[in-house]
């Protein structure tokens, strides 16, 4: 049985080295949430004008490491300088172009410039197409984590933080902390997840075994 809902979700899937990304159409507005690898970015964005999905209005990133972010160009090059936002300590690496935090060094992958606004975490009603969408805080994979929760459906973004399996993203990378992942873990098992979609994998839509800690 599907959940009923005021939004709809698109998922163009990224494999193990690249992000999903997600396209979220939120009643008369859209927005990305990650921007994924170069190539999953460039044949999503493909897919979305082929297909005449709306044009998205922001990409939501759920943290700073390469592989969420090293699409943000491809999408800008077909969307336009639509707004980039991130946490606070995200937006300024990327900002900065920190290639040791967001991975892209250890991973050898070039780090694109690019101008990334913070996202105001506490104040989510000052962008009109977050309607309905919480973002909370959920540090541990890296310092700068956010999910994004549509409480009144169950819906959540969540980023690298949970997976569909009840698998959990590392927190050996930089900025990454396993007491920080633990504590956000128990914050998330406190929500009523019913459907799942992580930055890596496939999506829950039924039965969803959001947050079992392995800890
Ligand atoms: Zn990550």
């Amino acid at each position: 049985m599907s959940i009923p809902h005021s939004f709809h979700v698109t998922a163009f899937y990224g494999g193990f080295e690249s992000s999903n990304i997600f396209l979220v159409e939120n009643g008369p507005h859209a927005f990305l949430v990650d921007a994924g690898m170069a190539e999953t970015a460039a044949a999503a964005a493909e897919d979305m004008r082929k297909n005449d999905f709306p044009a998205p209005e922001a990409i939501i990133l759920t943290h700073r490491h390469i592989d969420h972010v090293a699409g943000v160009p491809v999408i800008k090059r077909i969307f336009g300088e639509i707004p980039i936002l991130a946490e606070r300590s995200g937006a300024r690496a990327l900002n900065y172009g920190d290639k040791i935090s967001t991975g892209a060094a250890l991973f050898g992958i070039p780090l694109p410039s690019m101008s990334v606004k913070e996202l105001q975490i506490e104040d989510s009603s000052l962008y009109p197409f977050l309607e309905g969408f919480e973002i909370l805080r959920t540090p541990g994979h890296s310092e700068d984590s956010i999910v994004l929760f549509h409480r009144k459906s169950g819906f959540l973004f969540s980023g690298d933080t949970v997976f569909a399996n009840g698998g959990v993203g590392r927190w050996d990378l930089p900025t990454g902390s396993l007491s920080e992942l633990v504590k956000s873990i128990e914050f998330l098992r406190t929500l009523d997840v019913k459907a799942l979609y992580p930055g890596h994998g496939p999506s829950v839509e039924s039965g969803v075994l959001c947050c079992i800690t392995p800890f």
